[in-house]
């Protein structure tokens, strides 16, 4: 059992556009429900006098622990044939965004839901464009409702030619567009009679097309180091560094290098609670003790000498997405977190800002506002170690915190050298 190997989709789309229908309906269909888990919400709704929707599943299965599938705030574990996935819930737009930007949740697959009679909406762009912006590449469009246009294929090439057309100028080639019917269940887990002109594949076969992303066991170690405890026992003055490993692994015996100290030692123990293990990976939240005293900072990024580097620079070039309805300023110090670190931080250019709706660009806006999604130049106070974005996603991600919220966040596209910033 392995969180690793689970496959994470969302489903993003305006609301009311048929996302949690569509789910429901899946789950159901494709029998991976808990046993009398459909009976029970259809009696809920009789007894209530309700009309039964299959949207109500998803906030039934959120609501308890069933054998099968197991819920963990706003996400849903099941399984289809075998395999394993999470549906990760979007509720709202900006709690997806900002789930994505701060890494709280990661998508490997997205699901786009269009009514078909609606077409594509501001928000459906949106989505659209952050999927590209955030790297998700396995993206479905769902034309939804199709019950309610008679099966027309006419309406669904329209919409698809539509979006089709939009999600090419972002770069995303989806894998497939499915005319589907959430209430009716057309082309979820089976093709659709009443859609012979649509040809495959269903709902339920992309899913078992998905793949995780790219692992990050295979990637150089980072560990960025959340503390260092000091300890005393028999008189061996050690000191543990401890972290969370994001990607790759670590011996007894490799040297490692902190970053952006640049102090080095060997690993002497891996440390546990209970046992002593010899090799830390990915995912693990340990510690080790080095052979010689090197005082090591809480917040630097630990690495291993024989890997590739991380990067380390006071100035580097992002896409930031910004949450706060104050927009972001120039001259204003906010803080970066950024791994373990945190540090003064400065918008120092503004390069071009993306209107996250319609795309337009503006290469002359001297603020940042919110939902605005900007490339531009941060700097730090101390230089601060990281990986670009599209090498290592887990040390190159950040979060911009303004008055102890979280304000924006983004990814770094580019180490820059100090002289590259103008003052
Ligand atoms: P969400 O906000 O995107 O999760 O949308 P819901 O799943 O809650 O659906 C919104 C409304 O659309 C509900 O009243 C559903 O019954 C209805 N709906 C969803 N899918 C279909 C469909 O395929 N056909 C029709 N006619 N109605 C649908």
């Amino acid at each position: 059992f392995s969180h690793q190997e689970r496959v994470a989709v969302v489903m993003v789309g305006h609301v009311d556009h048929g996302k949690s229908t569509i789910v429901g309906r899946l789950l159901a269909e494709a029998g991976a429900l808990p046993k009398g888990e459909l009976e029970q919400v259809q009696e809920y709704c009789r007894r209530n006098a309700r009309t039964f929707e299959y949207a109500y599943l998803l906030d039934a299965l959120k609501d308890e622990q069933a054998q099968g599938i197991t819920i963990d705030s706003a996400r849903v574990f099941f399984s289809l044939e075998g395999r394993d996935f999470v549906w990760i819930d979007a509720p709202g737009h900006v709690e997806f965004i900002k789930n994505m930007v701060t890494g709280a949740s990661r998508a490997d697959a997205a699901f786009l839901v269009i009514d078909v009679r609606e077409g594509v909406q501001e928000n459906s762009r949106r989505h659209g464009y952050l999927l590209s912006f955030l790297g998700v590449e396995q993206v479905v469009v769902l034309v939804n409702k199709m019950d309610l246009v008679d099966w027309q294929e006419e309406a669904f090439s329209r919409v698809r030619d539509r979006f089709g057309e939009f999600l090419e100028g972002l770069g995303i080639r989806p894998v497939a567009y499915i005319p589907v019917s959430g209430r009716e269940g057309d082309n979820l887990v089976s093709l659709s009679p009443r859609m012979p002109w649509y040809l495959g594949p269903t709902v339920k076969d992309v899913f078992l097309e998905f793949s995780p992303r790219t692992g990050t066991e295979g990637g150089p170690f980072r560990m960025p180091v959340q503390a260092v405890y000091k300890f005393t026992r028999l008189g061996d003055d050690r000191r543990i560094i401890a972290g969370t490993v994001v990607t790759g692994t670590l011996s007894v015996g490799d040297e490692v290098v902190f970053y952006p100290s640049g102090k080095r030692s060997r690993v002497k123990r891996i440390e546990s609670f209970n046992e002593e293990p010899s090799l830390l990976s990915a995912g693990e939240s340990k510690g080790f003790t080095l052979e010689t005293q090197v005082y090591v900072r809480p917040g630097e990024l630990a690495a291993r000498v024989d890997e590739p580097p991380p990067e380390g620079a006071s100035a580097f070039r992002v896409t930031l997405f910004w949450l706060s309805p104050h927009p972001m300023v120039k001259g204003k110090r906010y803080t970066l977190r950024l791994g373990a670190a945190r540090e003064a931080a400065y918008l120092s250019e503004i390069k071009a800002v993306v209107d996250s709706s319609d795309l337009t660009t503006e290469s002359h806006k001297e603020v940042v506002e919110q939902y605005d999604v900007a490339e531009c130049v941060l700097s730090t106070l101390k230089p601060v170690a990281f990986d670009l974005y599209h090498r290592i996603p887990p040390t190159g991600r950040f979060v911009i915190i303004d008055e102890y919220e979280i304000a924006g966040g983004g990814v770094i596209l580019e180490a820059l050298p100090v002289s590259g910033v103008d003052s």
